[in-house]
């Protein structure tokens, strides 16, 4: 079989997606790669084909027991040989599953890193001819990279144990210049095909609002998404405990994941969600490394996350099928200051010096203003995105809240000028903060102790909205005419543009006519954008059927004892609402049903199609 044949016969596919081609073409000419692609972008195909095409052994090497078995079981639900090597197996298990490795059974080892230099797994590997090693999620090599693994550094030594070198793919979601090349150097690639693929998700809708009332707003995105899945992410476990607890009150099918809970419980919520019992998610950020399930409909951020790199690996995890899918993140005015919190307080990375820290502290500042920048442009999003990663959109995509907002451009001079000038006479000595209190003619602790009573600008903007105080002083900061120190307590100071407003120059801002809302105004009326179609090509009948194909995937799924979206994805189901295939050839034309799936479920879904359209006449 060609690689064309291999993608139709194992996975239903009829053409590679970009980026996957001349990887799998590098690698099966024998050269090292270094694939760097998005999330849900199909990494795994690229060393899953030419895995199959080799004569010998291809091990993956991936950190997370998770995600092994998820992608041990698609492979298994496609008529692939593979298994798993690691800490979840009994002794017992993992000596079986050595010896059938041996016999030379399966096609694809997956294998996690601290195992590979161990008596027993160098016994197997050194007796076997070994084609490949693909290296999953290889930015865990990298201590710049956000999950430095120790036992990733492993991996090199253990490929030069091999009696001969086979050829070694290195795979990554995220990889800024200094972690590409410590792929490069910790693994030891040898001149290796380079193809990075655009971070771009042209599927997934971006917004950002900020709600006066949190919980109203997300309750009504729900309820607009009636059977859609979801999930929710908080920045503490205590808010993912409120948010799940209101959520189960208001009757939504929902369940929750943090690090307080014990492993069993974690793990038997995570299963609900995946196998389709429960609709909703709410997590903190520990949830989501390793699920692949395809068919998160939405991901909302109930608070803003730590950084754009956080951000978008978790806002990701919407619409890994290609189907479309949105990403929200509701901005409160704590999350800054939460997050800052978190920073200082640096829990992270016991073991390094305070100098190392402190440098990652410094970094984890920077990155977290960056991330607040996202929340306040009123430019695209998905231009801000891709500019963050060092790409380049148009600066018009048409699919985020604020390329479909209505925006006028509003002078801003009196609240900017009073702004700087009672940074000035505060002679850059406070915060945030205490710079908007003053002017909003609060009356706290830190007012009273300071006297800023008697600054000239106090109670100046008291008929200002917070939020919009905030927004012009995050614009102030965007555009240099202002800065926050870059220490802990961010005092903010005036740069050389201030003088500019200062002396009178006019200050305009570009705002939104109204929020961007979803769902509800409060007021019970209907607004913002209507319950969208799954995809644009389908109508009410096929809306139909596919509730129907969905509950025989549910029910298959159910008697398998495997999550849904491995019997079939979301994407294939919609197409085969699409095709309405008549017989096992024209269901093979099904994107996503190769020949196993169509023995395993080709007349089941075949009869349920036919039954629907004999009702219908
Ligand atoms: P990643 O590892 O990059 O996050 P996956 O390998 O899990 O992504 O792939 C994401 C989804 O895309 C899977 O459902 C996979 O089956 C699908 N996919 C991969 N390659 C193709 C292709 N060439 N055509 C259609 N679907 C594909
Ligand atoms: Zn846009």
């Amino acid at each position: 079989m060609d690689r064309y044949q291999v993608l139709k016969h194992y996975f239903g596919y009829d053409s590679f997606r970009p980026g996957q081609e001349s990887l799998i073409e590098g690698l099966l000419s024998g050269r090292d790669v270094l694939g760097i692609m998005p999330t849900g972008s199909g990494k795994s195909l690229c060393y899953q084909v030419p895995a199959l095409m080799f004569s010998g052994i291809t091990l993956v090497i991936s950190p997370l027991i998770s995600l092994m078995k998820d992608q041990v079981a698609a492979l298994n639900q496609a008529g692939v040989h593979a298994a798993y090597l690691n800490s979840s197996l009994t002794p017992g298990q993992y000596r079986t599953a050595l010896r059938y490795a041996k016999e030379g059974r399966y096609s694809l080892i997956y294998v996690a890193p601290e195992r590979l230099v161990t008596p027993e797994f160098l016994d197997f590997a050194l007796g076997t001819e070994i084609s490949m090693v693909a290296v999953d999620e290889a930015h865990c090599v990298s201590q710049w990279g956000q999950d430095f693994r120790p036992s990733y550094l492993k991996i090199s030594e253990f490929i030069r144990m091999l009696p001969k070198r086979p050829v070694v793919g290195a795979f990554t979601a995220t990889a800024t210049k200094e972690v590409r090349e410590d792929i490069v150097d910790f693994l030891m690639l040898q001149e290796p095909l380079v193809s990075a693929t655009g971070f771009d998700r042209p599927n997934l809708y971006f917004g950002v609002l900020s709600p006066k009332d949190k919980y109203g707003a997300l309750k009504n995105f729900i309820q607009l998404r009636p059977g859609r899945c979801g999930i929710i992410y908080c920045l503490t476990r205590k808010l993912v405990e409120e948010v799940c607890g209101k959520l189960m009150k208001d009757g939504f099918s929902v369940t929750r994941y943090h690090a307080g809970l014990s492993d069993q419980e974690r793990r038997d919520n995570q299963d609900d969600f995946i196998y389709d019992r429960a609709q909703i998610m709410v997590a903190t950020n520990a949830f989501g490394m390793g699920i692949d399930k395809s068919n998160v409909r939405w991901v909302v951020h109930y608070n803003m996350p730590k950084d754009m790199e956080s951000y978008y690996q978790e806002a990701g995890r919407a619409g890994r099928d290609g189907e479309p899918a949105e990403c929200i993140l509701l901005y409160g005015a704590q999350d800054t200051a939460l997050n800052q919190f978190l920073i200082e307080r640096g829990e992270e990375h016991p073991e390094l010096d305070s100098f190392t820290r402190d440098l990652i502290r410094e970094r984890d500042r920077e990155r977290l203003k960056k991330m607040t920048f996202y929340c306040f442009t009123r430019d695209c999003l998905r231009e801000y995105i891709l500019r963050y990663f060092g790409e380049y959109g148009s600066n018009y995509c048409g699919n985020c809240s604020n390329c479909l907002s209505q925006f006028e451009t509003v002078d801003m001079t009196d609240v900017s000028a009073a702004l700087l000038g009672c940074v000035k006479e505060c002679g850059g000595r406070y915060g945030m903060t205490v710079i908007l209190d003053t002017l909003r003619g609060a009356s706290t602790a830190k007012i009273r102790q300071y006297h800023l009573e008697n600054n000239s600008f106090y109670g100046s903007c008291s008929k200002v909205s917070v939020h919009r105080l905030r927004q012009v002083f995050q614009e102030l900061l965007i555009r240099g005419y202002l800065k926050t120190t870059e220490d802990e307590y961010r005092l903010v100071k005036l740069t050389e543009r201030s003088e500019e407003v200062l002396s009178g120059e006019r200050f305009f801002m570009k705002m939104a006519k109204e929020e961007p809302v979803f769902g509800t105004d409060g007021k019970g009326k209907e607004k913002g954008r209507k319950k969208k179609a799954l995809v644009s090509g389908m109508g009410e009948q096929e809306e139909t059927l596919f509730e129907r194909l969905r509950a025989l995937r549910a029910r298959t799924a159910r008697e398998e004892r495997v999550p849904p979206y491995l019997v079939f994805s979301d994407k294939t189901l919609v197409h085969m609402c699409l095709l309405k295939p008549q017989t096992r050839e024209d269901m093979l034309r099904v994107s996503g049903v190769g020949e196993h799936k169509l023995e395993k479920y080709g007349e089941r879904f075949l009869s349920e199609i036919r039954e629907f359209q004999k009702e219908g006449q």
